[in-house]
């Protein structure tokens, strides 16, 4: 179904920049936004424009600034499935052993108090990790863990941060030669 709809981005400019806390150089860093025009498409005809979106990447190493904090929040996502599938596991082997009767790990001659041992060594192994995991999330979530950061000063909209330009305006500042918006919030 993926491949048969989803969406499209088309027409990507450069249209603002900011200061941003960057989690994969860990520093304050200029953030440039690149705006697209995002289209659904069916069978990869695009259909209608739906949104605008605006992608950030970090100036200096050119990934998105939040990069670091994505990635860790989908690898605890695969500890969290691991741990799911050992639990499964380990209730297999519990509903094997009480419908065979003996342990189904041990090929045709494990006793039955085996696969009970071996469905508690699943579960204790699964609620390990989950717990381990548990951990990992709540301790990612504290205030100012994940954020170690030094607070990022806001642009101050004098002048373009790409090409030093003096701005006239202090509200709303933008840059007509680089064509982006310089935002100070
Ligand atoms: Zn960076
Ligand atoms: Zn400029």
């Amino acid at each position: 179904m993926l491949l048969l709809h989803g969406h499209y981005k088309f027409f990507p400019r450069r249209a603002a920049v900011r200061n941003d806390w960057c989690t994969v150089c860990k520093a304050p860093r200029l953030a440039v936004g690149t705006r697209s025009l995002v289209f659904l498409h069916l069978f990869h005809i695009p259909l209608l424009p739906v949104a605008r979106v605006t992608d950030w990447n970090c100036s200096a190493c050119g990934n998105y600034p939040g990069a670091r904090l994505a990635t860790s929040r989908s690898w605890l996502r695969t500890v969290f499935l691991f741990a799911g599938f050992l639990a499964a596991v380990a209730i297999w082997i519990l509903i094997a052993t009480l419908v065979t009767g003996r342990d189904p790990l041990a090929q045709g001659h494990g006793r039955m108090s085996d696969g009970f041992v071996g469905a508690a060594t699943f579960l204790m192994v699964a609620g390990i990790v989950a717990w381990q995991a548990l951990r990992q999330r709540r301790r990612a979530e504290e205030p100012g863990a994940v954020e170690s950061k030094a607070p990022v000063a806001p642009l101050s909209g004098d002048t373009c941060p790409l090409c030093g330009d003096l701005m006239l305006t202090r509200s709303n500042p933008r840059c007509e030669r680089c064509r982006v918006d310089i935002l100070t919030d």
